[in-house]
């Protein structure tokens, strides 16, 4: 994947006098031939390498951090050990195949990719929370998704392509619903829609000249196009001064 050159460019620094308590990835046994492809691709994924060294190079996790594919039946993090189903990247790959509209024409591959760095990095943000007692002003679940996608636009090359992809994953996701029930209203995440429009205003916020197609895909207007801009140098401020003051980033790392 391009957009992770400049990273591993970062990846070189030496740690080598810390602690090495890391995060870890472990593929479960799966529980058919389904589960069993999908964990082969895994085992060769660019994308989780890419984010494994991203976590283990910038973030002090000193108890350390799992993650395990498995046969599960949700997304879950508890206590710094985080869960994705096999299934959930399936469901990924077929869903995108189905669909007609997405923001960035990409091959199933480099999507699935994609969202899988969002969501890992999601999931992450409940690990960093929970282990350094951050404040949480609003929903968790908000402040997880602005984490995922400040890393990806401060730290990565073309980051805010892959946050668009979890636009994408969004706006499927919405299409999806046949119709909102409570548990949609008081459920700790915030709706398809809202996450899908919270992502594509991070992207265009985050560098306007260069996403003004996803402006105006959006169809935000002026006003809110000004607010995305806002927005984002907000979240993106809150969140890397918070981490340093944590402090959860390594000693040794420049953050700019
Ligand atoms: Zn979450």
């Amino acid at each position: 994947m391009a957009l992770l050159y400049g990273l591993l460019l970062l990846a070189t620094l030496s740690f080598s006098h810390l602690v090495a308590a890391e995060m870890t990835v472990t593929l479960e046994e799966p529980a058919n031939d389904v589960e069993a492809k999908i964990a082969k691709r895994l085992a060769t994924s660019p994308t989780l390498k890419a984010v494994t060294e991203f976590i283990n190079t910038y973030f002090d996790t000193p108890k350390g951090v799992t993650l395990s594919f498995g046969s599960y039946t949700r997304i879950w993090h508890k206590n710094r050990h985080i869960e994705i189903p096999y299934l959930f990247i399936e469901d990924t790959r077929k869903h995108y195949k189905n669909t007609r509209f997405t923001h960035k024409n990409l091959d199933v591959d480099t999507y699935t990719g994609n969202v899988l760095l969002h969501v890992i990095l999601h999931e992450f943000a409940h690990a960093l929370i929970a282990h350094y007692n951050l404040p949480v002003l609003g929903k968790e679940e908000d402040a997880a998704d602005t984490f995922a996608d400040v890393m990806l636009i401060h730290f990565f090359e073309n980051g805010s392509d892959v946050v668009i992809s979890a636009a994408d994953l969004f706006f499927i996701n919405d299409k999806r619903m046949r119709r909102f029930v409570k548990e949609d209203f008081w459920s700790e995440h915030s709706l398809d829609k809202q996450r899908y429009y919270g992502r594509l205003c991070n992207a265009y916020g985050s560098n306007p000249s260069a996403y003004n197609n996803i402006k105006r895909q959006a169809d935000f207007d002026e006003d809110k196009a000004e607010r995305c801009i806002y927005q984002y140098r907000q979240t993106e401020h809150t969140w890397l001064n918070m981490l340093i003051v944590a402090p959860a980033f390594k000693a040794g790392v420049a953050i700019h």
